[in-house]
């Protein structure tokens, strides 16, 4: 079941020609034409579509909670920083079928009553901004864009914003600070960017693939899409699939096939790469938190656990983790996972704005002490002062992005504390290159 890479691998489909040819626009055409914006809401409503960016909110909902004063703009604004360690799908998209974002952008905008629309964009994608800029002169061009679309009186801009490159700009009040031209620091909510976004006005900002999947479900309807899927988790999912498999790359599932079927089915990772096999995953992204490979095939009550957003949290932060921005990194049993710790307890001490004490003194606390360990120089206590660290972190900040740094450690403690110890206990064995421990 393909809903946005239908046809990504048609040859030329990044130009509106052979967009068009495959149906493209199709969905803007009926939206502005045959619908009301709150018909398209009510659509997205009934798909059951939630976020893709990793927070997993139904997008229909938070479309009915934009503020509309009278006389006052509002604005979409997609989220295309993509900077999650392991998340690559929405850079695939929009260098693959530019046009499918922007044809989303049309039919979501014109639901929410916005005039201008931005794409901001994570600033290392250069070439990605290029190719949407051409994508976007290609829509203006056939009237999909600005005055008067297709006759309808709707007047839309869209415009693509670089950003600066920093992964705290992914957070969506960063971002509109950051889209302000300001320092990308993360705003305290609420309010919600619905109620006071861009420039204090009501702003809808939406992931790349959230954007991407609404023209289907203009064309198709939202119980066509609900269809697809299991229980709240509906349509379809990228995952960006990384790490030690046979054949990584960015997979469009049905939401509720199981975890088994993605790592070892040839139609997806293809398995572990040969003689070889699994120890641990991370599902959803480097901010969800790591996995054994027990827990992430089965769930706490014995069943196979499924590619959805209720399955991989299953027994909660014990045994399970989130789906997240689908960011899939599989790892065998070569990886030391107090060195994966460190990678990403680095990252996240190295990207925190600095706004509040607990992640940005945490964040280093966690960093120096995890390279404690794994420098052979560590202490059995602590192992229990970054659980600490961690818990104290955690729900303290202003943005997620401090739970994001703690759940990782938390979770890698909970599941491999053994390789922890083995780290303390063994400093000389441990700090041998390639050295990683073996549970007996
Ligand atoms: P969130 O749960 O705070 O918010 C989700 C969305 O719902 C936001 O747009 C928020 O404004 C809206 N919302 C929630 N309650 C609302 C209300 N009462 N009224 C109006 N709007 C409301 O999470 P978030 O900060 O958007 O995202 C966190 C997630 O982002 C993490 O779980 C992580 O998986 C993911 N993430 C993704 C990337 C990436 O590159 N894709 C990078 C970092 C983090
Ligand atoms: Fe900045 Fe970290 Fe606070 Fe987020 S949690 S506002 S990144 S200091």
């Amino acid at each position: 079941m393909k809903i946005l890479t239908q046809h990504i691998d048609v040859p030329g489909i990044e130009t509106i020609d052979v967009f068009m040819k495959n149906g493209g626009y199709k969905a803007v055409e009926k939206a502005i034409k045959t619908m009301t914006p709150d018909e398209v809401t009510e659509e997205v409503k009934k798909s059951g579509l939630r976020g893709r960016g990793g927070a997993g909110f139904p997008v229909g909902m938070k479309w009915s909670f934009l503020a509309k004063p009278e006389g006052v703009p509002r604005y979409l604004v997609c989220n295309a920083d993509e900077s999650e360690p392991g998340t690559f799908k929405d850079h695939y998209l929009m260098w693959k079928t530019p046009h499918t974002l922007i044809e989303g952008m049309i039919v979501s905008s014109f639901a929410l009553g916005a005039n201008t629309s931005y794409i901001y964009v994570r600033g290392e994608l250069m070439y990605v901004i290029n190719i949407l800029e051409k994508a976007i002169q290609e829509a203006y061009d056939k009237g999909l864009l600005g005055k008067n679309i297709l006759g309808s009186g709707y007047d839309l801009d869209l415009f693509v914003q670089p950003g600066g490159g920093a992964y705290i700009c992914g957070e969506e009040t960063a971002l509109l600070e950051s889209l302000e031209g300001k320092r990308g620091n993360p705003r305290n909510k609420p309010p919600f960017p619905a109620v006071k976004g861009l420039w204090q006005s009501p702003t809808v900002v939406n992931n790349v693939e959230s954007i991407s999947a609404t023209s289907w479900i203009v064309n198709n309807g939202g119980d066509a899409y609900a269809a697809i899927g299991v229980g709240r988790s509906t349509g379809t999912k990228l995952i960006s699939a990384s790490g030690h498999i046979k054949k990584p790359g960015v997979y469009e599932i049905p939401l509720g096939i199981t975890v088994e079927e993605f790592i070892y089915s040839d139609a997806y990772c293809g398995g572990i790469r040969d003689g070889h096999k699994l120890k641990a995953v991370v599902a959803g992204g480097s901010s969800v938190p790591i996995l054994s490979a027990e827990n992430i095939l089965t769930t706490e009550a014995g069943e196979k656990r499924l590619m959805t957003y209720e399955s991989l949290s299953e027994g909660g932060f014990a045994t399970g983790t989130m789906l997240g921005s689908g960011g899939f990194i599989v790892m065998d049993e070569t990886t030391c996972i107090v060195h994966n710790t460190l990678t990403f307890a680095r990252f996240y001490h190295h990207e925190s704005c600095g706004q509040c004490s607990p992640c940005r003194e945490g964040t280093g606390w966690m960093d120096k002490v995890i390279k404690r360990i794994e420098t052979g120089k560590g202490r059995m206590e602590d192992i229990d002062l970054l659980v600490d660290v961690a818990k104290k972190i955690e729900g303290n900040t202003i943005c997620p992005l401090g739970d994001a740094a703690s759940w990782p450690v938390a979770a890698a403690i909970r599941h491999f504390s053994d390789e922890f110890e083995w780290h303390v206990t063994h400093p000389e064995e441990a700090t041998k290159p390639g050295a990683v421990y073996m549970r007996p």
